[in-house]
């Protein structure tokens, strides 16, 4: 993803912003432009306010190499690391991964909530990019 194309997106990103039908009250995230339950062309904006559960997990513990054995695993450096699918209350699933514990602790169905967070850093100018995280909810 280039810079700018980056930062334009940076409101989805870093808020969990997606839209709302307010014709059959589904959500989108990420957003999109028509319904796919009723095929209302008029969505609303929505914030996310990011609670949600786990549905389901994997503990990443090898990163992800590019067939030439190069580490290209933005998440690289905190190995192992949790990533998991988030349904959040309004429904709509997301991969993320889960900071901020033991993985012991991380089950299905327990709670979550979003948090922003850098994830990842690169190249001589440091572009960091930041994106949502979960962490659980005690
Ligand atoms: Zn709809």
């Amino acid at each position: 993803m280039t810079v700018s194309k980056f930062w334009r997106n940076i409101p989805q990103y870093y808020n969990l912003i997606g839209k709302k039908c307010p014709e059959c009250n589904s959500y989108y995230f990420p957003p999109r432009d028509v319904c796919s339950q009723c095929g209302n062309h008029k969505l609303e904006e929505h914030k996310f306010d990011g609670r949600g559960e786990i549905v389901t997990f994997t503990i990443i513990r090898t990163p992800l190499m590019d067939p030439e054995g190069e580490v290209i695993d933005i998440h690289a450096q905190t190995i192992p690391y949790i990533l998991a699918i988030v349904k959040l209350e309004e429904g709509p699933k997301l991969t993320a991964e889960i900071v901020d514990c033991e993985i012991d602790e991380v089950k299905i169905g327990k709670e979550v909530g979003a948090v922003f967070r850098k994830i990842v850093e690169k190249g001589p100018h440091g572009v960091i990019q930041y994106g949502y995280k979960f962490k659980l909810v005690r």
